[in-house]
């Protein structure tokens, strides 16, 4: 078995001292404790740092960890370890929970470029227009934004949920890469694209990606869905995280781009060590701010605590169940 320290020299994000691994594993004893002190259950986005994927009890991406943390029992307390949109939809799915968010600047560029306010004046508008307009919101919004909306998707599941609804006309909210992608998929639906976009994914270049293929054209290149679509046009597959990770686990290939965040080919380099995942990625401040200080001093401290009021709570719910009752 491979040592801490083995295992994320395999990470090219960071480069960690022998001395710095001994300071994660002596805090990991301490959350440990920790946990079970406070009957905590640790759960983490992709993107996450890798020393805090190392202490979760579950890893996934925004659909993995809203099923994950619906399904939570016997734990008192979710430790969450992603965005404070991420952190509010395991509220409102599981309410009698407390849920905690390590490090309060943990935000999201791409879900404050759709306020509430803004989107209901657009729903008003729209609706003098489409008599069927049906609101599909990315998981990736404000818990305000999806109890404004008829159903949520997240990028595993867009595609096949906007082709189950009813309605033709769909203001899709707030990624306009990912309702473009949605849009090829469903060509008989009028998707109208919210113009918000993710600053991490939209820096991606097709321009880098040919650069990278060209010096090695056994490349398979995987690429999120939030990228721009001339990026996405260089793709040997477009893919949700965790379906990034099936991918390279089954394919036979063993050479990988992974274009999205750094924080996915850290997780795979980790997981998959005999195959190979060169980075076309960029780095999401927001994901990257939380430290493995923060998750100790959250469970040592109680802290921040994170609430939705009933009046917003219960239609953004309803509008999540409708996409678990969709994708079963
Ligand atoms: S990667 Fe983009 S969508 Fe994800 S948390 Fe960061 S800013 Fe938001």
């Amino acid at each position: 078995m491979s040592t801490l320290y083995e295992e994320l020299s395999r990470v090219s994000t960071y480069e960690y001292s022998e001395e710095e691994v001994r300071e994660f594993e002596a805090l990991h004893e301490e959350i440990r404790a920790l946990k079970k002190q406070r009957n905590a259950v640790i759960v983490a986005h992709n993107y996450y740092r890798p020393e805090i994927l190392k202490v979760a009890d579950f890893v996934g991406d925004s659909l993995e960890l809203a099923l994950m943390a619906q399904k939570v029992r016997d734990a008192d307390v979710i430790e969450f370890c992603g965005v404070n949109f991420m952190a509010e939809t395991a509220k409102i799915v599981n309410p009698s929970k407390t849920v905690l968010l390590p490090n309060l600047m943990a935000g999201c560029q791409l879900a404050d470029s759709a306020p509430a306010e803004d989107l209901a004046a657009k729903i008003d508008e729209l609706k003098k227009q489409y008599d069927d307009l049906a609101v599909v919101s990315y998981v990736n919004t404000t818990a305000a934004v999806k109890a404004l909306s008829d159903i949520i998707v997240t990028s595993a599941n867009a595609a096949k949920v906007v082709r189950s609804l009813d309605s033709r006309n769909i203001l899709f909210v707030p990624d306009r890469n990912l309702a473009r992608h949605v849009a090829d998929q469903v060509p008989d639906k009028n998707i109208i694209p919210w113009e918000g976009f993710c600053y991490v994914h939209q820096q991606i270049t097709p321009e880098e990606i040919a650069k990278i293929r060209a010096t090695d054209p056994e490349l398979e290149i995987l690429v999120h869905p939030e990228c721009r679509p001339d990026v996405a046009k260089l793709a040997d597959a477009v893919l949700s995280t965790s379906g990034m990770v099936r991918y390279a686990k089954e394919r036979p290939a063993s050479r990988f781009l992974v274009v999205t965040e750094c924080g996915l080919s850290d997780r795979l380099a980790m997981e998959v060590p005999d195959k190979t995942f060169l980075k076309g990625c960029k780095l999401c401040a927001f994901m990257k701010v939380t430290t493995l200080e923060d998750v100790r001093d959250s469970l040592l401290y109680m802290r921040y605590e994170i609430d939705v009021p009933e009046d917003v709570r219960v239609p953004a719910e309803r509008a999540l169940q409708r996409m678990f009752d969709a994708t079963e």
